[in-house]
C-alpha cells in the first residue's frame, strides 16, 4: 500500500527479540494481536486478484487481505472510521459531554495484573453518570445516553486505566419526554465516583488488610475524590460521534507523535498532565513494544459499553422519541421555516473502494493504462484455497455451507454470476 505505520516497524524490528527474553510473560492476546498485525496485508495470509479485461489482463492488481485487528495501525484506523459514521446515525441530536474520570495511582497495579477487574471501572462510570443526571429531576426518572471507552494508557504510555464517557446533557423521563440537563455538580461527581470505585474494588480484592489499608488511606488523602475531568461541551450528535473518532477511539500512541527510532530506541512525545507541555520520552525499543502491547485488551473484553438510552435494543426508539420532542418544541416556538429534517443519511460500511479513495485517493479497480473497472478474476484464502476463480468454474464456492453453486451454462448466465459476485461488497467480506 506505499505505506507501513512506525508502530508496525517497530515491532517488526524488535519483536523476535522481545519473544525471545519476554515469552513467558507475553499474554496471549498480546500474541495473537501482534501476529495478526505483523502479517496484515501480506498475500501470504490470502489476497484478492484483478485484472483489467479489457487490457487483457496486462494490467493486474494484488489486493492483500487485511488482519482486522484494532491494534493494526492501518485496520484500527478502519475501525474506528466506521463506528464514527455508524454512531453519528445513532447517537440523539443534543449536546452532549465528555467525562473522563480517573483513579488513584495506586489502583493501578491492580489492574494490570487483572485486567477482568476493569470491568469495575467501566460499570462504576455508568451508574455514577446516569444517577447525576437522573437526580436532577428525580420524579420524572430521566434515563440519559452514556457512550463509555476504557483507555488503558496515559500519553507516556504507562498503564494509566480511566474512564473516557460521553454523555447526554439530559435524558428521556418516563413519560418519553426529552429533560434538557445542563448543569451537573462536579463535587458530586468526584466524591460519589471515588465512593463507588472503592466501593466495587474492596468486593473485588478486600479481603486482606492490605486491600482496606489502602482504601482507608485513599480516602483519607483524597478528600475531594479521584480526578473527573468534563469541561467539554458538544453541541450535537455530528460533533460527538467527531469526538468519539477523535479523543474515545484513539490509539495508545498517534503515528505522528514517534518522533524517531531505530533497532535500539525510540523517540516519542506526548503533552503532559501536569506540566502541561510537550514532554519527549526516548525508550529503548524493548520497553516500548511492552507499554504498547500492554493496552491490547484481553480478546471478550470489550472495551466500548452503551448504557441507558444508547444501549443498543434502546437506540432506535430513543432516537424517534428525541426526534418528536425537538419538532414539538420547534413548532412550540413557531419556528416552523427553520426546521430542518436532517438528511438521513444511511449508516454503512465503508467499502474497501471508498476507503481506498479516502486514504490514497486513488480507485483500487481502475486500470491504471486504459481506466476502465477492473474486474475481480480471484480470492485466495491460505486455509480455503482458491475460493474464487473467475476463469476456472466463474463461482464462489460458499464457504460456511460448504455448498457449492452451480458452474453457470451459457456465456450470459456467466456474465451474470460474475457481475453478481465481482461487487465491493464481496471484496469487503474479505478485503478490509
Ligand atoms: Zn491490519
Ligand atoms: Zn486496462
Amino acid at each position: 500500500m506505499g505505506f507501513t505505520s512506525k508502530v508496525k516497524q517497530i515491532i517488526q524490528t524488535g519483536w523476535e527479540k522481545y519473544e525471545t527474553v519476554y515469552g513467558k510473560i507475553i499474554r496471549q492476546a498480546e500474541k495473537e494481536a501482534v501476529s495478526k498485525v505483523l502479517g496484515c496485508g501480506d498475500p501470504k495470509n490470502g489476497y484478492a486478484e484483478y485484472w483489467c479485461l479489457e487490457c487483457n489482463g496486462a494490467e493486474k492488481k494484488i489486493v492483500p487481505f487485511t488482519c482486522k485487528s484494532r491494534f493494526c495501525p492501518s485496520c484500527g484506523k478502519v475501525y474506528t472510521d466506521n463506528w464514527v459514521e455508524k454512531m453519528v446515525n445513532e447517537m440523539v441530536d443534543v449536546p452532549h459531554r465528555h467525562v473522563v474520570l480517573t483513579i488513584a495511582e495506586e489502583l493501578r497495579p491492580y489492574f494490570y495484573w487483572h485486567r477482568d477487574a476493569i470491568d469495575i471501572l467501566i460499570k462504576s462510570a455508568a451508574q455514577v453518570l446516569k444517577s447525576i443526571i437522573a437526580e436532577k429531576k428525580k420524579k420524572l426518572k430521566l434515563t440519559p445516553g452514556i457512550i463509555i471507552v476504557v483507555h488503558t494508557f496515559g500519553g507516556d504510555l504507562k498503564f494509566n486505566p480511566h474512564i473516557q464517557a460521553l454523555v447526554t446533557e439530559g435524558g428521556l423521563d418516563k413519560n418519553g419526554d426529552w429533560q434538557p440537563v445542563t448543569y451537573f455538580s462536579y463535587q458530586a461527581l468526584r466524591r460519589r465516583w471515588q465512593h463507588l470505585v472503592l466501593k466495587n474494588f474492596k468486593q473485588r480484592f478486600g479481603s486482606q488488610q492490605k486491600i482496606k489499608n489502602l482504601i482507608n488511606k485513599l480516602y483519607a488523602q483524597k478528600k475531594k475524590g479521584f480526578y473527573v475531568y468534563g469541561k467539554n461541551r458538544i453541541r450535537d450528535s455530528r460533533g460527538a460521534a467527531k469526538y468519539i473518532g477523535r479523543y474515545m477511539a484513539r490509539p495508545a500512541i498517534a503515528e505522528s507523535r514517534i518522533i524517531s527510532w531505530d533497532s535500539e530506541k525510540v523517540e516519542f512525545w506526548y503533552e503532559s498532565k501536569e506540566t502541561g507541555k510537550k514532554e519527549t520520552v526516548v525508550l529503548p525499543i524493548m520497553q516500548f513494544i511492552g507499554r504498547i502491547i500492554s493496552h491490547i485488551p484481553e480478546k471478550q473484553f470489550k472495551m466500548v459499553r452503551h448504557y441507558g438510552i444508547y444501549a443498543r435494543n434502546q437506540r432506535k426508539e430513543s432516537r424517534i422519541a428525541v426526534k418528536l420532542w425537538q419538532v414539538a418544541e420547534t413548532l412550540k416556538r413557531r419556528k416552523i421555516h427553520g426546521y430542518k429534517e436532517v438528511a438521513k443519511k444511511k449508516s454503512r460500511k465503508l467499502t474497501y473502494r471508498e476507503l481506498m479513495m479516502k486514504e490514497y485517493g486513488r480507485d483500487p479497480c481502475k486500470c491504471p493504462k486504459c481506466g476502465s473497472e477492473m474486474e475481480l478474476v480471484k480470492i485466495w484464502h491460505p486455509v480455503y484455497g482458491d475460493i474464487y476463480d473467475l476463469f476456472e468454474t466463474g463461482v464462489v464456492e460458499v464457504i460456511n455451507s460448504g455448498k457449492k453453486q452451480k458452474s453457470p451454462k451459457n456465456k450470459k448466465e456467466k456474465e451474470k454470476t460474475i457481475s453478481k459476485n465481482g461487487t465491493d461488497d464481496n471484496i469487503l467480506l474479505f478485503a478490509m
